[in-house]
């Protein structure tokens, strides 16, 4: 029996959030017990046919399984362990009779209760987007729950949208999980697959019966090195995907490998090919992270579609599509060549962009044409495949157009700024080396005199209503400049005044200014714009609005200096400057894709390097840059990664070089494991490094001196991710366990992270806590 052909043209996923944020809303309200669950479930749905009414509007055929269905409330990765009723033990109480977990229960696992604490939440592959970590033990729960995915099928079928379910594949989401704490040393969560595939099999049948023409299953941790040694020939993703194919009475299934290339990245291809003769219907590939497949390595597609993730889904530039149609051209020959049929996607899920272009009234006038979100993106897809399949000349005025906006945008003026590229041009060695740390050292103590175990924060203290109304006011006029200012400063003085009585040593201005640690530099610097509805979802109903980087970067003007001068002139006490560095300006807005990275970074790091020149020149003696994003940027596969981190920590030591060596320059991360990334955080050559260590219990410290490191290190004493007060002893067992391994001169006393997001009551005690256990730390000496 021949194999059903895949839509000519698909996209593998929609922003979820809505264009106006409504899922957002809705999730909110509804958590805050101002609307039931059933209005979260109507909006919910109204949201979704709007979205499948705009994608059918665009050109994506309503009839054929075109249409995504990858709604999530919270997370597709839950959403799929609800398809496994996959609840950990410590959540088995929210198990219904029959073993599923229903709404209020996946809430809970997403947010935590009273008593537990949340699934863990980390990134998606290398994006800034976080799912909810599984949970799996030798006997937690696995069993198929294809219910909510059949109703919300049956109900678009209703309504005349024959969607295309969306579930994370069984091998990816055994890859995403991990063991519970209170399974065997040695267990991996992929010991279950067995179960998980019996599972998915039967949501198969299911969604089948439902009537489902095709099922999506989304397989990205392939394009990872782990992921990778599973997708080839004789290994788990062709048993997998063989005994998945042999499911009777199922839909057509559609694998898809964003995020890179799947599988060995020396044959690119080869595994389209192996699932393909499997018996899987079409095997998506990303041929804008992944390598293009080449000749030869498809081997035999057997009848199958190969979906050519073409369209950029990580980014918002519009499509050369020129250049796209002439390579789906040639790949499309070597498909026909292989037996199989080449259709038109997305690279991965489109979630990772903001609806649409259209929504933006205020971008500077040269850039809405260089653009494309969600919604011009699967125009791009359509035209895309009408090229191949109708002929170059029948998209003639598509591409002209598109010839034409991308002419414009390499021509104008600010995309190339030529006294940039001379400043990047004459940097030799030395620009990027500072004084042996020894020296600087010695200058330090003479120019601070810090007490031991000196106590900090990491910046920011806690943004009030008040303070996020200033700045709305602000932002819409109905506060003028001046009164700003004037709201600012005196945050500032309440701030400063709040860390003199706590009795910390090195003291902070606030942040108080800055929206986000990225947009606000982005707005001060030349060569970046702000978007007003750009919002990309980062985790559950919280979304962030990226900054567009699009030209060569400038900085007009100081612009951290008046608030941070102004706090020193407030205390005798040192002050620490606050800035962020290049690679997390960059991992956290859209970048470029007509440059390297690694020259923004260098762009970006000339532009900090004079604010730091500036902030020491008005007398500022210790500034920290932060990279909490150096991890995140780090390549999937493990040979990519080391001509990252050199550019990555380049460009960290290059905004840093000018400091004299009295300036204490410090550094700060967080957000993830950093055991793959010691090496780099000691070559950043920071004069001390504050670290997240608490939910560690101090790991990453040790990790760091037995590596050699031997400068000044904050590891964090305190989670700030909770409201939780830690006590004074929580606070100097940890002090105790960093004292273990460290040089106490070498220790600095800090919470985790920020404290933007916390109140003060919590930050005024913890705080208090924070320097009695450091003082009592000090009298042990
Ligand atoms: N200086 C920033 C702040 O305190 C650092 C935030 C972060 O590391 N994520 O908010
Ligand atoms: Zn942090």
């Amino acid at each position: 029996m021949p194999k059903p052909t895949f839509p000519a043209v698909s996209i593998l996923g929609y922003p979820r959030i809505g264009p106006n944020r409504e899922l957002k809303k809705a999730l909110e309200s509804h958590w805050a017990q101002r609307t039931d669950e059933a209005a979260l479930h109507a909006a919910a749905r109204e949201l979704q046919n709007s979205d499948l009414a705009k994608l059918t509007e665009l050109g994506l055929d309503p009839t054929d399984a075109s249409l995504p269905g990858d709604f999530a409330y919270y997370d597709q990765v839950l959403d799929a362990t609800v398809a496994l009723s996959a609840l950990p033990t410590r959540f088995a109480d929210l198990a219904e009779t029959n073993g599923t977990i229903d709404t209020a229960a996946s809430f809970i696992l997403a947010r935590g209760d009273e008593s537990r604490a949340p699934l863990e939440m980390t990134k998606w592959f290398d994006t800034n987007y976080h799912y909810l970590v599984p949970e799996i033990g030798e006997t937690s729960p696995i069993k198929a729950n294809a219910l909510p995915l059949v109703e919300s099928f049956k109900s678009h079928a209703a309504k005349g949208h024959t969607i295309r379910p969306v579930l994370v594949g069984p091998i990816s989401y055994l890859l995403l999980a991990k063991a519970e704490d209170r399974a065997a040393v040695g267990f991996d969560p992929l010991d279950r697959i067995d179960e998980v595939v019996d599972a998915y099999a039967q949501i198969l049948v299911s969604l089948a019966a439902a009537g489902a023409p095709w099922v999506q299953l989304d397989e990205p941790a392939l394009v990872t090195d782990r992921g990778a040694a599973l997708a080839v020939p004789g290994a788990l993703a062709q048993a997998v995907y063989t005994k998945l194919a042999a499911a009777t009475q199922r839909p057509a299934i559609l694998v898809t490998t964003g995020y890179g290339t799947a599988g060995d990245s020396a044959r690119p291809g080869a595994t389209a090919g192996l699932l393909a003769r499997a018996g899987i219907e079409a095997v998506h590939v990303d041929l804008v992270r992944g390598a293009i497949p080449q000749a030869g390595f498809l081997g035999d597609l057997a009848g199958s579609t190969l979906v050519g993730g073409i369209v950029d889904s990580r980014n918002i530039w519009r499509n050369d599509l020129s250049a796209s149609l002439a390579l789906l051209t040639s790949l499309g020959a070597e498909v026909d060549k292989a037996g199989g049929t080449l259709a038109v996607g997305t690279a991965t899920s489109l979630q990772h962009v903001p609806h649409d272009v259209a929504l933006e009234s205020n971008l500077p006038a040269h850039l809405p044409e260089w653009l494309a979100f969600a919604n011009q993106k699967v125009a791009e897809a359509i035209i895309l495949a009408k090229g191949i399949n109708e002929g170059a000349a029948v998209i003639a005025a598509e591409l002209s157009a598109a010839e034409s906006a991308i002419s414009r945008r390499t021509g104008f003026s600010g995309t190339t700024v030529a006294r940039v590229r001379e400043r990047l041009g004459n940097l030799t060695t030395v620009d990027f080396r500072r004084a042996d740390a020894g020296i600087r050292k010695d200058a330090q103590e003479q120019a601070l005199a810090l007490p031991p175990l000196p106590t900090t924060t990491i910046g920011s203290f806690p943004q009030t209503t008040e303070v996020r109304a200033a700045r709305a006011a602000h932002r819409s006029g109905t506060l003028d400049e001046a009164a700003y200012e004037g709201f600012l400063k005196e945050e500032i003085a309440r701030v400063v005044a709040l860390q003199e009585k706590l009795g910390l040593d090195v003291l902070v201005h606030g942040e108080a200014e800055r929206n986000d640690m990225v947009q606000y530099f982005a707005e001060n610097f030349d060569g970046f714009s702000e978007t007003e509805n750009g919002w990309v979802q980062s985790y559950g109903s919280r979304a962030t609005r990226p900054s567009i980087l699009w030209g060569d970067v400038t900085r007009p003007a100081a612009f951290t200096v008046p608030w941070i001068t102004h706090a020193a002139s407030l205390t005798d006490k040192p002050l620490k400057g606050m800035l962020t560095g290049p690679v997390t300006i960059l991992a956290w807005s859209f970048i470029r894709d007509d440059v390297p990275l690694a020259l923004s970074a260098n762009q970006v790091a000339l532009a900090l390097r004079d604010e730091i020149a500036d902030l020491q020149e008005a007398g500022i003696g210790i500034i920290q840059v932060d990279e909490p994003a150096l991890r995140e940027l780090l390549p999937l596969r493990a040979a990519d990664q080391s001509a990252y981190l050199n550019w990555a920590v380049d460009s960290f030591r290059l905004a840093r070089s000018g400091a004299a060596d009295s300036t204490q320059i410090h550094t700060h991360l967080c957000y993830s494991e950093f055991g793959e990334i010691i090496e780099a955080i000691d070559a950043l050559d920071a004069d001390v490094t504050s670290i997240e260590a608490a939910r560690s219990r101090m790991e990453v410290t040790e990790d760091l001196t037995s590596y050699g490191y031997s400068r000044g290190i904050g590891p964090g004493v305190y989670d700030i991710h909770s409201p939780r007060v830690p006590s004074t002893q929580e606070i100097s067992e940890l002090i105790g366990i960093a004292l273990g391994s460290l040089d106490p001169k070498a220790l600095w006393i800090n919470p985790d992270c920020g404290l933007k997001t916390r109140g003060y009551a919590e930050t005024e005690a913890s705080l208090a806590n924070l320097v009695e256990a450091a003082a009592a730390a000090r009298a042990n000496l």
